[in-house]
């Protein structure tokens, strides 16, 4: 597979990334996105945000991108878990979210994707792995993350990528969630996150590797939901965790990932080199559960390189 992006780099050079910085809603005017809304429930993430450069929003506005969504029946779901070391929160988590999906009468399959201990967290890498471990048994994922508790959610198979967070309560984060958040809980088909080639495996520690699947699946030409009605609580983090994902925040690691997605974003990175198809890595363990039953699976994996 390969895809370029020429468009990109052509229209990257031309500006306007100061104006988009302190001016976005002056960039495109209302949004003929919105319009698609579905059911009143599930409106599309817009990409009239700050976050895309000017030019690229515009073609993909007026492009191909304009799908409905609407949702399938028999389709084989596996919850994709990036984790380590937050036992606390899967035991929080696990009984709601079975519950959620027995209810709601899918076909379904949890699986846990650990990292071992040691070096960075690099939730992207975990999440291919994750999808790339069950893709033989899967038509769609949802990639979800350990601290996100279910409320108000539709696990159903979608027909193009949907975040199924909007509100959040119990944040501890000061910023509301914005619209072009694609992260949390988010379902997608497989053949769709083979199309974007997954996350990038470059994103270590916190941030930003999230944004840069939201562009990766909007270079694939598919449009991002989500749901108006989802809601979740978010569990807070204990303070040693705090700590360290405050030292994540030190601006130079920032500024890596952000200089990453901007690269993607300009047309300088192919998603076809970096993804789920060069991600290397070994399954060092894997263990069930007596507590969340035979649906439920946990691998410990290594990356290689
Ligand atoms: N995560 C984890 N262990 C860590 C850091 C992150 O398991 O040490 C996973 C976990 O699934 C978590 C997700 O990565 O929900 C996102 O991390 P975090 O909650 O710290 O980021 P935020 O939600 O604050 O962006
Ligand atoms: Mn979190």
């Amino acid at each position: 597979m390969s895809v370029t992006y020429p468009f990109a780099q052509r229209e990257a050079r031309r500006g306007w990334r100061w104006l988009n910085r302190w001016w976005p809603s002056a960039r495109l005017g209302t949004d003929p996105l919105q319009q698609l809304r579905v059911d009143g429930r599930y409106v599309p993430v817009s990409i009239a945000n700050w976050k895309l450069i000017r030019p690229m929003a515009r073609r993909l506005l007026g492009s191909r991108i304009a799908r409905p969504l609407t949702f399938a029946a028999d389709c084989r779901l596996t919850v994709v878990i990036p984790y380590r070391d937050r036992e606390y929160h899967l035991r929080q988590l696990m009984p709601v979210l079975l519950a959620k999906l027995q209810e709601q009468q899918l076909n379904y399959r949890v699986l846990v994707v650990e990292q071992e201990s040691g070096g960075k967290f690099n939730r992207g890498r975990l999440l291919n792995a994750g999808m790339h471990y069950a893709a033989e048994a899967s038509d769609y994922y949802c990639l979800h993350d350990v601290d996100a508790v279910p409320i108000v959610a539709n696990y159903a198979c979608p027909s193009q990528p949907l975040r199924l967070v909007n509100k959040l309560i119990g944040s501890q984060s000061k910023s509301q969630h914005t619209d072009y958040y694609f992260s949390g809980a988010v379902s997608v088909r497989k053949e769709q996150a083979q199309a974007a080639n997954g996350y990038s495996n470059e994103y270590w520690g916190w941030g930003k590797e999230d944004d840069d699947f939201f562009f990766r699946l909007l270079l694939a030409e598919l449009l991002c939901y989500y749901d108006l009605e989802g809601t979740y609580e978010d569990l807070p983090n204990p303070p040693h965790q705090q700590v360290q994902r405050r030292s994540l925040w030190s601006p130079a690691h920032l500024r890596r990932n952000r200089q990453r997605r901007s690269l993607l974003l300009r047309g300088l990175l192919d998603p076809a080199e970096d993804g789920l198809n060069t991600l290397r890595y070994d399954v060092i363990e894997r263990s069930g559960s007596a507590d969340y039953g035979p649906a439920f699976e946990k691998i410990r994996v290594r990356f290689r390189d």
